[in-house]
């Protein structure tokens, strides 16, 4: 599929305070606009334009993408743009809001992915506070928000549809899917991102810019105790190991896996599995720890970041781990979505001093980096 991406920023956006349009204002050692096109900056992406204000070709001066000049409404900057690139043999487009700087890559490839067999897709948060309606700083009623979502971009179409939609189209609407559902289009909602902020207000370049210059690299790491009780086998990082006593546990007391959970929720500085699952709450009683491992690596995506490699040590006379690393690191690995050669299990014994010399119980330790996604 050749794909264009679309870029608008022909706004003056009078919400962001004094100064310049936002599209060409700083942001964390280079402009919105520049951020934004990077994002679009991918291989499966054959070109970039972005439509201007007439006023702003001295700012976009030097930038390597097709200029297209905006009109009046939003909409119909969308059209010029569509227009200017109808000749170019594109199967799709990415309409995208230039104050958008932050869109995640994840939220791109939903849109591109959703393309192939759909019409239209786009990334939307399905609204999770109650609603209110208000006057005058009182709540004056509710609304149920069952069905609702925040819509963002880039929003994607087959590009002969969403030409033929805009042209058809005269009128200002929202944004270019109220369009192609005017024209009858299919639109598949696709996940957004709480990251793919829209720079709207002065306070919305801080949130950004903190996003954007987040971190390379993130490391954390964790560390859990269980103690022996009776039993047949041990949970350790996802395998059954059969021993003579079982561990103690209010879940099913994996110490290993609970280790490098909490070494991915320490390298967000997202607390610990307590926080997140709370041992008060009867519904994790028994639970599967690969529940409590798949929401911190779930946590870790949406914050942008992906598993680099995991270390754990597991810390006992017996059972022997030896023989069931490559089945621990097998499991770890397909929960997590990586490679095993990502995850390393390893143990040691504690030369039978202390309590897990004693054979008391079984402790873990683990280690992780996380790489930006
Ligand atoms: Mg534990």
């Amino acid at each position: 599929m050749k794909i264009a991406a679309l870029i608008v920023a022909a706004g003056r956006g009078t919400r962001a305070g004094p100064g310049a349009p936002k599209q060409w204002r700083p942001l964390a050692g280079r402009r919105v606009v520049d951020w934004t096109l990077a994002a679009f900056d991918r291989p499966d992406i054959a070109a970039r334009a972005l439509v201007i204000h007439p006023d702003d070709r001295a700012e976009a001066a030097g930038l390597d993408v097709q200029l297209i000049d905006g009109g009046a409404t939003r909409s119909e900057s969308v059209r010029n743009g569509l227009e200017a690139l109808a000749d170019q043999e594109f199967d799709a487009v990415l309409i995208h809001d230039v104050a958008r700087p932050c869109v995640p890559a994840a939220v791109v490839d939903a849109v591109i992915a959703a393309l192939h067999r759909s019409p239209g897709a786009a990334p939307a948060l399905a609204v999770t506070d109650a609603l209110w309606t208000g006057a005058a700083a009182r709540v004056t009623g509710t609304r149920d928000r069952d069905g609702l979502y925040r819509a963002q971009t880039p929003q994607g179409f087959r590009f002969d549809a969403i030409l033929a939609a805009h042209r058809a189209h005269r009128d200002e609407a929202a944004d270019d899917v109220a369009v192609a559902r005017a024209f009858g289009l299919d639109v598949a909602i696709t996940q957004g991102a709480e990251e793919n902020l829209k720079i709207t207000l002065p306070a919305d370049f801080a949130r950004a810019e903190t996003l954007l210059k987040g971190a390379a690299m993130r490391i954390g790491t964790g560390y859990d105790v269980h103690q022996f009780c009776e039993g047949a086998h041990v949970m350790l990082c996802g395998v059954a190991v059969p021993h003579a006593r079982g561990l103690k546990g209010h879940s099913d007391a994996d110490v290993g896996m609970h280790a490098l959970t909490d070494a991915i929720y320490g390298a967000l500085a997202r607390g610990d599995i307590g926080q997140h699952f709370p041992p008060s709450d009867p519904q994790w009683k028994g639970a599967e720890s690969h529940i409590f491992l798949r929401h911190a690596v779930d946590l870790a995506a949406e914050m942008g970041y992906a598993l680099g490699n995991a270390d754990i040590t597991l810390i006992c006379e017996r059972p022997k781990v030896g023989p069931h690393a490559t089945a621990m690191r097998a499991a770890l690995a397909d929960i997590m979505g990586c490679d095993m050669d990502q995850v390393s299990v390893k143990a040691t014994t504690s030369e039978k001093l202390g309590f897990t010399g004693r054979e008391e119980g079984i402790a873990a330790q683990a280690s992780v980096l996380l790489v930006r996604a």
